[in-house]
C-alpha cells in the first residue's frame, strides 16, 4: 500500500481533485509533511478531520525505524533503518565545509557485483519504494532539525544501483527537489551509477539538472570488467558514447568516481588511459580512498601514492579532486554496517 510519502505534489493534487476538493490544499499537506515535518496526520490542524481520516486510510503515514546509529569522530553519522518488511538499509550523514550531505540507498542489497564493494556481499532483495527513499532524507533532516541545521545536499551513492530502480529514484528525487517538498536544489543532488548505458541515455533526455556521477574505477576494459561485471555488458566505449550524448544534450560537467586500489588501478598507465577516455569531455575525476572491507583482498592506495597519482593526473591536464576521507573509524563503506548486522 502506498504511503503518503510515495506521492508527488502533483499526485496529491490529483487525489484531492478526485475527492472534489481544491488542489491548493496540496500545498497545505506538503507543508505539513516537508516543512513542519510532522509525524502523524493528527498534526495537520488546518485539514478537516474527515479528509485526514480518509487520507490516513488510503495513504497511511509511514516511518523508517532506526536500528542502529554509528557516529564517527569526524561527525559522520551512519543510520541503519528497518523497513516495514524487516529489510535493513543504510543512510549516511556527512559534514563537509560546504554543508550537510545525505547519502541515500536505492535498493536493499545490490546485484551489480562490484568486487570491492560490501553492498554486493548481499544480493538485491528488492527495490526501495519512493517513500523509503524520501524518508531517508526526511529522517536525516529531522535529526538536523534538533540542531537547527539544514540538509543541503543529497547523493544517491548508498547501497544499490539507482539506475536499476530508475523510476522510484527519479520520483523520490523530484519530491526531495520540489519547491513544496524538501527544496533541495537540483545542482545539490547527485546520482551515481556503475554505468547502466540504456538508463544513462534515458537520463540524458530527462531534462533534470541533477549531477551525474559515474563509478569508473578502471580506465581499460580488461581491468574494469574484472572489477565491475557491469563492464562486460556495457564496455567503456559504449559507456563513453552514452556519456558524450548526455554531455551534448545537457550542459553539465560529469563526475567520475575512482577508487584508489593499491597496485591495481593506481599506476602510471592508468593515468594515460584516463586522460585518453576524457578527451573532448567536460569531466573531472574524484579520487576516493578505499574503505577496506575484510571480506575481500583489496587495499587502499597509501596517502603518498594517492598524492602522486593526483599530481600525475593534474600534470596530464585531467581535472581531479581527492575526496576527503569520511567516517573511516565506523562501518563507513557502503553496505558494511548492514552486512555486519545481518551476520
Ligand atoms: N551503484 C552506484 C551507487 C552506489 S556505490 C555506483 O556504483 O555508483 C557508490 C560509490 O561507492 C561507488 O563509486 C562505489 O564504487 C563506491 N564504493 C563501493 N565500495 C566502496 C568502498 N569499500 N570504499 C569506498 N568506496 C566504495
Amino acid at each position: 500500500m502506498a504511503s503518503i510519502y510515495d506521492l508527488s505534489f502533483q499526485d496529491v493534487e490529483e487525489v484531492l481533485k478526485g475527492k472534489g476538493l481544491k488542489p491548493f490544499r496540496a500545498r497545505q499537506i506538503f507543508r505539513w509533511l516537508y516543512d513542519k515535518r510532522i509525524s502523524s496526520y493528527e498534526e495537520m490542524s488546518d485539514i478537516s478531520k474527515d479528509l485526514r481520516n480518509e487520507l490516513s486510510l488510503e495513504y497511511p503515514f509511514s516511518v523508517l525505524s532506526v536500528k542502529d546509529v554509528q557516529i564517527s569522530r569526524d561527525g559522520t553519522r551512519k543510520y541503519l533503518f528497518e523497513l516495514s518488511d524487516g529489510c535493513l538499509i543504510e543512510s549516511v550523514l556527512m559534514i563537509f565545509d560546504y554543508g550537510y550531505s545525505a547519502c541515500l540507498s536505492s535498493q536493499v542489497g545490490c546485484n551489480m557485483g562490484c568486487r570491492f564493494c560490501a553492498s554486493g556481499l548481499l544480493k538485491k532483495q528488492r527495490d526501495l519504494s519512493v517513500s523509503e527513499i524520501v524518508l531517508q532524507a526526511l529522517y536525516i533532516q529531522k535529526e538536523l532539525d534538533k540542531e537547527d541545521k539544514r540538509l543541503g545536499n543529497i547523493v544517491v551513492m548508498g547501497t544499490g544501483e539507482p539506475f536499476d530502480n530508475y523510476d522510484n529514484v527519479m520520483k523520490a528525487l523530484s519530491i526531495i527537489n520540489d519547491p513544496f517538498g524538501l527544496k533541495i536544489g537540483s545542482r545539490h543532488i547527485s546520482i551515481s551509477t556503475c554505468g547502466l548505458v540504456p538508463k544513462i541515455r534515458r537520463f540524458a533526455k530527462e531534462g533534470v539538472q541533477y549531477n551525474l556521477a559515474i563509478s569508473l574505477h578502471a580506465a581499460n576494459d580488461e581491468l574494469r570488467s574484472s572489477l565491475m561485471p557491469v563492464n562486460r555488458a556495457y564496455p567503456l566505449e559504449e559507456l563513453f558514447d552514452a556519456l558524450r550524448e548526455y554531455a551534448a544534450g545537457n550542459n553539465r560537467r560529469l563526475t567520475f568516481e575512482y577508487l584508489l586500489l593499491a597496485g591495481i588501478n593506481d599506476r602510471e598507465e592508468d593515468v594515460k588511459a584516463i586522460k585518453k577516455l576524457f578527451q573532448g569531455l567536460d569531466a573531472y575525476i574524484n579520487l576516493i580512498p578505499y574503505n577496506e572491507v575484510k571480506e575481500n583482498e583489496f587495499h587502499s592506495t597509501s596517502d603518498a601514492n594517492a598524492l602522486r597519482f593526483y599530481d600525475l593526473l593534474k600534470k596530464n591536464g585531467v581535472a581531479v579532486t581527492l575526496r576527503q576521507k569520511k567516517g573511516d573509524d565506523i562501518d563507513a563503506a557502503c553496505g558494511q554496517l548492514r552486512a555486519n548486522h545481518m551476520k
